[in-house]
């Protein structure tokens, strides 16, 4: 005697078989589920503000106390080698000898007398982890985040600043508030 089974996927098929009933209820879930889809785009295209900029034609500034690009006020800097003591990375590189006996005196805008000669004074940015311990170990406030966030480069040797370079100095009138 010989015993016949409906293979699994044939049952399975025969379940599914298209009804009339079936047919208007596809029907009427893809009209529903497309409706609902859109009414959600079309809130957002009329209705709701958006939540993207035209950026770069639009551009948002950055609350104050943003911490983006470093800047050192070299003039402004007493060499005391704070800030590279506080930062976790090690990427603050200083250097900087006594001052001449005979030279000058000179000062800080708020009055520190500067006893050093600043000759290097250099941070890897792409090393940097934007911590801002730095800036608060900073004495004379010369030290600063500022809100500029534009400055992504092509190598990591540009992400190396000198702040004692006239190009780097210059960004005192561009970028610290
Ligand atoms: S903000 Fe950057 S440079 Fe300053 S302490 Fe943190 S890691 Fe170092
Ligand atoms: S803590 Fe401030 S003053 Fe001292 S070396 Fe660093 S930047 Fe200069």
């Amino acid at each position: 005697m010989s015993t016949h089974h409906t293979p699994e996927h044939l049952h399975s098929h025969l379940e599914d078989t298209l009804t009339v009933g079936k047919w208007f209820q596809n029907i009427w879930d893809a009209i529903r589920t497309t409706y609902k889809g859109m009414m959600i785009t079309f809130r957002y295209v009329w209705g709701v503000k958006p939540v993207t900029i035209e950026y770069p034609e639009v551009r948002e500034v950055l609350p104050e106390n943003s911490r983006s690009r470093l800047f050192n006020d070299v003039d402004n800097c007493i060499s005391c080698m704070q800030c590279a003591d506080a930062c976790p990375v090690d990427c603050i590189y200083i250097t900087a000898v006594r001052r001449d006996k005979e030279a000058p005196a000179i000062k800080t805008d708020d009055g520190t007398p500067l006893k050093l000669d600043l000759k290097q004074y250099t941070i890897d940015t792409a090393l940097c982890c934007y911590c801002g311990l730095c800036t608060e170990a900073c004495p004379t406030e010369c030290l600063t985040h500022t809100t500029d966030f534009e400055y992504s480069q092509y190598t990591l040797s540009q992400m190396k600043y000198n702040y004692l370079a006239p190009d780097i100095r210059a960004w005192k009138h561009r970028i610290v508030k």
